[in-house]
């Protein structure tokens, strides 16, 4: 910019210049034009008077160097004298201007181009008293003379001005540029300088207002995608439409095992999980899909859509689901139900079987009573296995259905025992409960499965003549249960899996005692629920003691 009003300075200031003296040199060739027809006109009348006094012998002391030409006309326009022509060979000049005005009115002159000399001339006549007539011409000086004459001192005129102005139109663009190279841009309103300017000033101050009032919204919005997106416990990540992260939430930062500040990266180079990188390129090409993933932390249903606005694709979502339990929970259930059906079919073919013999006849009279206790014991089984079954399905939909109260457990406990007191008798087994009252807000129902399966195991995998203790605690963070018995005790490598459906020690002696094997996982599940825990210390050929402690 600056060069630009240099540039332009410097121009006009030589167009000034020259303009100035082709003024100044038309100015000068007009004034002398007039000096020198007043000149002319002076000398024509002196010579005029000297050939009216002398003649043609005025023209003999003629001076050969003499500036003027000298024609003498005729009274019919012939030439009688010229000291630069011969005056025989020269043509008639009455209609020349001059010589016209002089005959007419007594002194003529006229300026053209001389075609006998070939120059531009002034010329001046006079009439002499005799009719003839004296005219005077010299050349005339023309602007181009003017110039080269004065060529030096316009040379050097010209040469200071340019000098001048080259000087001067560089401090003088410089000025004009220097308020606008230190415009302060941040706050546009606080400049003084040029008016011309403020419009665009005011137009940039509300353009920046606007800016800064979208990038407020855009942090708002960001911050409130961050904080829902941050607690979200499925992954999501953002892709753009070549592919680069644009977002990441710190669950899919863990799933994927990518640190959260990838943000920016291509998502194939910082995840290397080929699976979803498959899924994200496919939707990226506008096709959605979804597939079951194996990452570190468990099984994922990763679910890529791409997104498109005006019919293009600008991006991917891929979100990252946890089915991990969902599975367990499916293979469980098929387990689980594959292991019911197999614990029914034993009891439900011997009682078939006894049936069949009791049909055929073939059963002697007095083995009918043996033969329908066992059919009875057998539906005994089915009915147990299937009342446990029953209350592990009620377990696994939740509590929430269930009334919850204030329950004493203790006496929840004495109940449990009078239940049991007869089993423990058959078996020889003494049931003792000490301890307090305490009071724990649960499902009595579920509490009093809990006491009722530790009680019948202790006396179920007891020895004829042993004991078992229950007792209940109350500390003043917890409520505690502890069945303790002196039964057959439990291998170390068993005890972790106990507390699994039809996990069984001993398959046959539990069957023997009229164990389902789902005992303790209702113990489990509803301790869960009452978000109590449960420890098991056991001695083998010593006994067993089981402890569940409900936080207040
Ligand atoms: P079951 O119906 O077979 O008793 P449980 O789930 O109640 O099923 O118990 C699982 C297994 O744990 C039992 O089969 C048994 O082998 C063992 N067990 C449970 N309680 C005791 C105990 N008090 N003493 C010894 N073994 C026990």
């Amino acid at each position: 910019m600056t060069k630009r009003i240099y540039r332009s300075i410097v121009l006009v200031a030589l167009t000034v210049l020259l303009a100035s003296i082709l003024l100044i040199m038309g100015a000068v060739h007009s004034y002398f034009t007039g000096v020198q027809f007043d000149q002319l006109r002076v000398e024509t009348a002196l010579a005029a008077h000297a050939v009216e006094n002398e003649g043609l012998g005025y023209f003999d002391r003629l001076d050969d160097t003499m500036d003027c030409r000298i024609t003498w006309i005729d009274t019919d326009g012939t030439v009688l004298y010229d000291n630069r022509s011969d005056s025989g060979t020269m043509e008639n000049h009455l209609e020349r201007q001059e010589v016209i005005d002089a005959l007419e009115t007594g002194y003529g002159e006229s300026s053209r181009f001389s075609a006998t000399l070939l120059e531009q001339y002034i010329y001046a006549a006079e009439r002499l008293p005799d009719g003839t007539v004296l005219r005077l011409s010299v050349s005339r000086r023309s602007v181009l003379d003017l110039v080269l004459g004065m060529l030096e001192p316009i040379l050097l005129v010209a040469a200071a001005a340019l000098l001048l102005s080259l000087s001067l139109a560089k401090r003088l663009s410089r000025n004009i540029v220097q308020p606008l190279n230190t415009l302060n841009l941040q706050e546009p309103l606080s400049n003084r300088g040029y008016a011309e300017i403020q419009p665009l000033l005011s137009r940039l101050d509300s353009q920046q207002e606007q800016l800064r009032i979208q990038a407020r919204e855009l942090r708002q919005k960001q911050k409130e995608f961050n904080t829902v997106t941050y607690a979200l416990n499925e992954g999501l990540v953002l892709l753009s439409s070549s592919g680069t992260i644009l977002s990441l939430n710190p669950a899919a930062a863990r799933l994927l095992e990518v640190t959260p500040n990838c943000v920016g990266a291509d998502f194939a180079v910082a995840n290397r999980n080929a699976g979803i990188a498959a899924l994200a390129e496919q939707a990226l090409n506008g096709q959605k899909g979804e597939q079951v993933l194996q990452l570190t932390s468990g099984q994922f249903l990763a679910v890529a859509s791409p997104v498109r606005s005006g019919g293009v694709i600008s991006g991917v979502v891929l979100l990252l689901f946890d089915v991990t339990q969902q599975r367990e929970s499916e293979s469980l259930r098929r387990e689980f139900t594959a292991n019911v059906s197999h614990e029914l079919k034993t009891p439900l073919h011997a009682i078939s079987g006894y049936a069949e013999l009791l049909k055929s006849g073939i059963v002697q009279p007095y083995d009918v009573p043996r033969f329908s206790e066992k059919i009875y014991a057998e539906a005994q089984r089915m009915i147990r296995l299937v009342e446990d079954t029953l209350r592990l399905s009620r377990l696994d939909e939740g509590a929430e259905e269930m009334r919850w109260e204030e329950a004493d457990l203790y006496v929840l406990a004495q109940q449990t025992c009078q239940k049991l007191s007869g089993p423990a008798e058959l078996a020889g087994v003494a049931l003792r409960l000490q301890g307090v009252h305490a009071t724990i807000r649960g499902v009595p129902q579920l509490l009093s499965g809990i006491l009722f399966n530790l009680i019948d195991n202790a006396v179920k995998y007891n020895h004829r003549g042993g004991n078992v203790d229950i007792t209940i605690d109350n500390t003043p963070d917890a409520v505690r249960l502890t069945v303790a018995d002196t039964g057959i005790g439990i291998p170390p490598e068993h005890r972790e899996r106990i507390f699994e459906r039809f996990y069984r020690v001993d398959k046959s002696h539990s069957k023997e005692v009229g164990g389902t094997g789902l005992g303790l996982s209702i113990v489990k599940h509803a301790a869960e629920l009452h978000k109590a825990k449960i420890s098991l210390d056991s001695t083998e050929g010593k006994g067993t003691v089981v402890t569940v402690r409900f936080p207040k």
